[in-house]
């Protein structure tokens, strides 16, 4: 039988119309969520993220700032744009679309803004409270994930979950939240041995590699919760469309529940950023 799909961009709808109410009692009285994104060069890929996010706020009634940097802007520029938005009491998030070129320490870039404005999660200061179990802002793209699992009534406790990839801005917040969630985490990467063996165990099964088709169906356990987060673009001799890092027409025989690509999680993640710009605003506000 094959698995049901769970649609990340009805999902991300649903809670975006939710916001709504928030952003207006938030506007009524003089407070209206305001997000700063900082894209330094010209990565096309980010291009389109920044994109992307700026209308989301636009569309969520949230003010929203672009800040854009050529590709060989000093570091100090950048560092003393954050102190400002970190004073700026119209902006309640700010973020800064990664990767950074390699002249600018990414470290001293995110630890440079003020924590209770990261609304990516990204600062050390919230990693620590995420690790500790307090979280204040949750990376957005594993935050999204939980939401799905919220959403279609997934049971996480004694779960057995594994995660492909160890990225601080996946795979690391993933493993937090699924082991605070009451999961039984395992954390696979480039290093792993017999990944096979570690995925076929799993319940729950987060991929976030970057490689396109990366899980096939025998890597999959029969009924498993099958997350794709992975964004790949397919060469233009392949169509040159987006795709995940499953193989999404032979795990789904084998999932009970799966994500696609695009539709899945990708929605999800801008979803949350709108979400944590406005908790943002709301602490700041007293609410
Ligand atoms: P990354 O490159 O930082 O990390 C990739 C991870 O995969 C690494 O930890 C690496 O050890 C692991 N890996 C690589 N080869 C492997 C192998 N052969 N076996 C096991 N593990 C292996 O990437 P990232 O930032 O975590 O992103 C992962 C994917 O998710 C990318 O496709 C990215 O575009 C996508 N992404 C999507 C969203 C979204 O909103 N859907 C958000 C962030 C990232």
């Amino acid at each position: 039988m094959s698995a049901h799909s769970i649609d990340g961009k009805a999902l991300a709808e649903e809670l975006r119309a939710s916001f709504k109410a928030r952003v207006a009692a938030l506007a009524a009285r003089g407070h209206r969520p305001g997000l700063a994104v900082l894209l330094v060069g010209e990565d096309p890929a980010s291009q389109v993220y920044v994109r992307n996010k700026v209308a989301a706020c636009e569309a969520a009634g949230i003010f929203s700032q672009k800040l854009v940097y050529p590709a060989d802007v000093e570091q100090g520029v950048v560092l003393a744009k954050i102190g400002e938005l970190n004073a700026d009491p119209h902006i309640h998030g700010i973020l800064v679309q990664l990767p950074l070129p390699r002249h600018v320490d990414e470290k001293a870039v995110l630890e440079a803004i003020a924590p209770q404005k990261d609304v990516d999660g990204f600062h050390a200061e919230n990693v620590g409270a995420l690790a500790q179990g307090q979280p204040r802002f949750i990376p957005c793209t594993p935050y999204g994930v939980m939401k799905m699992f919220e959403a279609n009534g997934v049971d996480l406790t004694g779960k057995d979950a594994v995660i492909i990839g160890r990225s601080n801005i996946v795979g690391k917040p993933m493993a937090l939240l699924l082991i605070n969630a009451g999961a039984t985490v395992t954390v696979c990467h480039s290093k792993t041995r017999d990944l096979a063996a570690h995925t076929r165990r799993a319940d729950i099964l987060v991929a976030a590699v970057g490689k396109p088709r990366f899980v096939t169906a025998d890597m999959v356990k029969p009924g498993a919760v099958v997350i794709d987060v992975g964004i790949n673009r397919l060469p233009p001799e392949e169509g040159g469309k987006l795709c995940g890092d499953v193989d999404f027409a032979a795990v789904r025989e084998v999932a009970s529940l799966i994500t696609p690509v695009p539709g899945g999680v990708g929605p999800m993640t801008i979803t949350m950023l709108l979400a944590n710009t406005i908790e943002a605003a709301e602490r700041e506000a007293g609410q």
